[in-house]
């Protein structure tokens, strides 16, 4: 085998198609199914003028990507969407500063209550209008990434949770809980949380990495959700978008979590519907159903993508925080590209 991914989220898929163009390649997933992790658990949507500097790179180059893939999909995996960032808790200068950055438009508070017709009247002052968002079935393009990597004749196993690693020669020999063994040239660590861990099997570099907890939960509300946009508290409080007849909301926790399978916090949940009740009229009371996952952050902010310091035939691909759905595909051919190198 020329290379071995271990983790079968979107990173891992993703690098893996770019990959399997002209090597071959193995990806190992720890769980039965792929994408049941952080993947599997994100609000799903594409915004350009979310993230570090970087991070808006990588996601502004993905766009065509997403919206015009190069590989069969069951139907589209990115449908247009408006974003609004609103200014709240006094934060006005960070608005401003998000419109000069970045192609969102500064509008003042009665535009965004006609742009986010929930908005109640007075309470938001300025803000900024991004239109050219999307929102992403992730699992359709998770889907759709795999079934092209196996048509270019790449392998999956699942259930296979890789547990040590030995380098023989120019090859790792990795073992896996059960007891398998996998030899390949190059291994490749897209393991999310876990990047750390894994890292350790291969004498590698520590890199810090943080994951931290998000909270997410959808909540009915009585009122009308016509026109609303995925619309954020600028502070980092909230954000909320309509989902069908509800509200998907995040108090956009960032609490740090060890490596596993986060519980939503139920604090911030209040927290959040509070925060929203606050500047909308949604009158959220209850919550319908709720999950948490983990973004795993790097000390700069920014994604790792690039061979380790210290351990030979060993590629790092993980720190994609909240971003690596938005992001997945401008960053694996980014990464594919180096490890071509
Ligand atoms: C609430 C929430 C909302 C989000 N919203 C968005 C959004 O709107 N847009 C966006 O772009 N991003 C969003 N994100 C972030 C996005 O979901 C992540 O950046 C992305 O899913 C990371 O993918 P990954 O493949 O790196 O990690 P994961 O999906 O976690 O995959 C890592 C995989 O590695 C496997 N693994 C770990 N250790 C081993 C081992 N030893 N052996 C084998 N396999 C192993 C795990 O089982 C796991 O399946 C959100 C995240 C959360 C939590």
């Amino acid at each position: 085998m020329d290379v071995i991914v271990i983790g079968g989220g979107i990173s891992g898929v993703a690098l893996a198609y770019e990959l399997a163009a002209d090597r071959e390649v193995l990806v190992l997933e720890g769980e039965r199914s792929l994408a049941v992790h952080t993947t599997g658990r994100s609000a799903a949507t594409w915004i350009g003028s979310y993230g570090p500097p970087i991070v808006r790179e990588f996601t502004t180059a993905s766009r065509e990507f997403l919206i015009d893939p190069p590989f069969d999909v069951d139907g589209p995996v990115a449908a247009p969407m408006s974003c609004l960032w609103v200014g709240v808790n006094g934060r006005d200068d960070d608005v401003r500063r998000l419109a000069d950055e970045t192609q969102a438009q500064l509008v003042d508070g009665a535009e965004a209550e006609r742009l986010c017709p929930v908005l109640r009247p007075g309470e938001v002052r300025i803000a900024a209008w991004d239109e050219t968002a999307l929102d992403l079935d992730v699992m359709g393009l998770h889907h759709a990434y795999t079934r092209a990597f196996r048509a270019r004749g790449g392998q999956v196993v699942t259930s296979a949770r890789v547990a040590s690693a030995l380098r023989e020669g120019t090859e790792w020999v990795l073992t896996t809980t059960d007891g398998a063994t996998y030899r390949a040239d190059v291994v490749v660590n897209a393991a999310g949380a876990w990047g750390d861990v894994v890292g350790a099997m291969f004498g590698a570099e520590r890199l810090r990495l943080e994951p931290r907890r998000r909270t997410i939960f959808q909540s009915p509300t009585k009122a009308s959700l016509e026109g609303v946009p995925f619309t954020a508290g600028i502070d980092d409080g909230f954000y909320f978008k309509a989902e069908g007849a509800s509200v998907l909301c995040s108090p956009q926790d960032a609490t740090l979590h060890e490596p596993g399978d986060p519980k939503p916090d139920e604090l911030e949940i209040a927290r959040a519907i509070e925060a929203v009740n606050e500047v909308t009229t949604l009158g959220l009371r209850s919550v319908s159903t709720a999950w948490a996952g983990l973004r795993t952050f790097a000390p700069d902010g920014n994604p790792v993508a690039r061979w380790d310091a210290k351990a030979d035939g060993y590629f790092w691909y993980v720190g994609q925080a909240g971003y690596g759905i938005q992001m997945a595909p401008a960053l694996a051919q980014y990464a594919a590209a180096l490890l071509h190198t």
